[in-house]
């Protein structure tokens, strides 16, 4: 159990990535705050479920992420709740699909809030403690969207850029502190996110899901394959391990040969 007596902040974890992540942490040993939007008697199951299966403590917090004062808010729920932030994993996220000249000015402002800025605001507050401590995992989800733009993806795009310069900026300003920050960058993942984008190929080009799934993998992930929230919790797992102290700053692609073409 590497993560004994830490305590993980995974925003976003009611589905998809952070909940994969949120599990994998679990599962190695540390007490996990959950966070994100959905049904509450659906989390506190998710809650209880991950408290049977792991043995740990497991919180919940209903920040939402996309307002700084209720990020100030988890961080210091969880550190007066659960005694200290040790992991800090930035994984709240939304998508909009648009060309540059027809997306909504409101919906820009909602991507960049949630997908770059709730990213500085949960650093900011979750930092002090893990230098006080000496030790700090931050992990921050970005995207192969970090490295490579798609069309229509303006906001999007340009938040993950940002999450890796600020990962890059973090990780020098807290170099030699016993804290690291490094971003993961996925390729398609199979999570309500990109169902949507699925859906939308699906009923745009009147085809059956499995092959507007198959177009969309095909036009970018060379394995064919989704990347699992499983494989993403194992790298987020090794990045909060001893063997990872020295990586900081790094973007770490998984992304099944997206951007080896
Ligand atoms: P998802 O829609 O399955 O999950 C998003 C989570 O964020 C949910 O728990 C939701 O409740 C929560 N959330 C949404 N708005 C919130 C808010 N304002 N405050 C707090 N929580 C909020 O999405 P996902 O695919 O698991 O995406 C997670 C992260 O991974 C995102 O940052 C996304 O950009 C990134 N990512 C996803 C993919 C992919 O293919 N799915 C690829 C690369 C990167």
């Amino acid at each position: 159990m590497t993560l004994t007596q830490k305590v993980a902040v995974v925003t976003g974890s009611t589905s998809g990535i952070g909940l994969g992540i949120a599990r994998a942490l679990a599962g190695a040993g540390a007490d996990v705050v959950l966070n994100g939007f959905g049904d509450a008697a659906a989390i506190e199951e998710l809650r209880a479920g991950l408290v049977a299966e792991f043995g740990v403590r497991v919180g919940y917090h209903g920040a939402d992420l996309s307002k700084p004062a209720e990020i100030a808010a988890l961080i210091g729920h969880a550190e007066e709740t659960f005694g200290s932030v040790d992991v800090l994993v930035n994984n709240a996220g939304i998508q909009h699909v648009a060309p540059v000249e027809d997306f909504p000015a409101d919906r820009w402002d909602a991507v960049i809030a949630l997908n770059l800025s709730a990213v500085f605001h949960g650093t900011h507050h979750a930092l002090p403690g893990m230098k006080r401590r000496g030790w700090g995992r931050i992990l921050n989800i970005a995207s192969v969207h970090g490295h490579v733009a798609s069309v229509n993806k303006s906001a999007y795009v340009a938040a993950k850029h940002g999450v890796v310069g600020l990962t890059k900026t973090v990780a020098l300003e807290t170099a030699g502190t016993g804290v690291t920050c490094n971003a993961i960058c996925p390729g398609w993942v199979l999570t309500p996110l990109v169902q949507k984008q699925i859906d939308a190929i699906a009923s745009t080009k009147n085809i059956p899901e499995p092959q507007a799934k198959a177009e969309l993998l095909g036009a970018k992930q060379p394995s064919g394959a989704f990347v699992t929230p499983d494989e993403l919790g194992g790298l987020a797992v090794f990045l909060c391990s001893d063997s990872a102290a020295q990586m900081t700053g790094a973007s770490l692609l998984m992304d099944g040969g997206w951007t080896a073409q």
